[in-house]
């Protein structure tokens, strides 16, 4: 049977695709010029607070600045923000999901990385974030998304927090060679949660290091006897090591994927069930 539009439907469906041409257009025209106001800085760009954290944080491009990564690896591509793999991939990197979408941050991740590697020195590295560094950071996760790509890199951040022993610095990392080469010298300030998954994971138990693991279901972080963190505060405020469950999109039909949909559905379930709680309580 011949199916034809009718003449009203094909002119919706055209002025549908003009608005999505239109609003795509306007959006690429917001990214240049966003992207033209960053390229005139000459500091770091931190964040401010996240679903998650509280404090200041700084970013560089996932997996692009994570040489030690391994069943976690992906990147966004820079410019047009397309997921890919890495080879060993297993749980799929919360944070360049995130880039994939969000031009904006993916642009400041990549301001960040390029502004410390055009750095000759450790001292120009230091200066660099000594200048960016909010007055009133008093909470700083060093990489939402990123990690340490060079030992210099590593000892700038190791002398920024020796020079403010009143801020608290955390992050998670799978830069475990250059932290052991640095293993007797962290401030105290400055706490380091080693993250499974990485290249150098056997450094975790040669040199008994604190690590977070990322767990599917949290029955299986209480079978490892780990506490599981929701907030971030295990990594800075808490000793010991400690689990994560599974966030953010997964590959379709993996076993992530399927547990973080479980996840999202507990979630959705708790919300509800809250909601029911507080309309009977204000009935009451
Ligand atoms: S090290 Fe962290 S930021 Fe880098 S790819 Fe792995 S999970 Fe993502």
């Amino acid at each position: 049977m011949k199916y034809s539009m009718s003449k009203r439907a094909v002119a919706a469906r055209a002025k549908k695709t003009d608005m999505r041409a239109a609003k795509a257009q306007a959006a690429a025209l917001r990214h240049a010029r966003f992207k033209a106001k960053l390229a005139l800085r000459d500091t770091l760009t931190f964040s401010k607070n996240n679903a998650k954290v509280t404090g200041h944080i700084i970013s560089l491009p996932a997996g692009h600045a994570c040489v030690f990564a391994n069943t976690c690896l992906a990147f966004a591509h820079r410019d047009t923000g397309k997921i890919t793999d890495g080879e060993n991939a297993i749980v799929r990197c919360f944070a360049a999901t995130g880039e994939s979408w969000a031009s904006n941050a993916r642009a400041i991740h990549w301001h960040n990385f390029d502004l410390l590697r055009a750095c000759r020195t450790a001292p120009e590295m230091v200066a660099l974030i000594a200048r960016s560094l909010p007055q009133d950071a008093q909470l700083v996760r060093i990489h939402a998304a990123g990690d340490y790509f060079n030992q210099r890199y590593f000892d700038a951040w190791l002398e920024i927090a020796r020079a403010l022993p009143q801020v608290t610095f955390y992050s998670y990392t799978k830069a475990l060679p250059f932290w052991i080469n640095r293993l007797h010298c962290i401030p105290q300030n400055f706490h380091l949660t080693a993250s499974k998954g990485g290249t150098h994971d056997h450094l975790i138990a040669l040199h008994n290091l604190r690590y977070a693991e990322v767990f599917n279901y949290a029955r299986e972080a209480r079978a490892a006897g780990l506490p599981i963190d929701h907030d971030d505060t295990h990594a800075w405020k808490t000793p010991g090591s400690f689990a994560l469950l599974i966030h953010g999109t997964q590959r379709a039909g993996s076993v992530q994927a399927k547990a973080w949909s479980v996840q999202r559905a507990a979630k959705r379930k708790a919300k509800l069930r809250a909601a029911a709680k507080a309309a009977a309580a204000a009935a009451a």
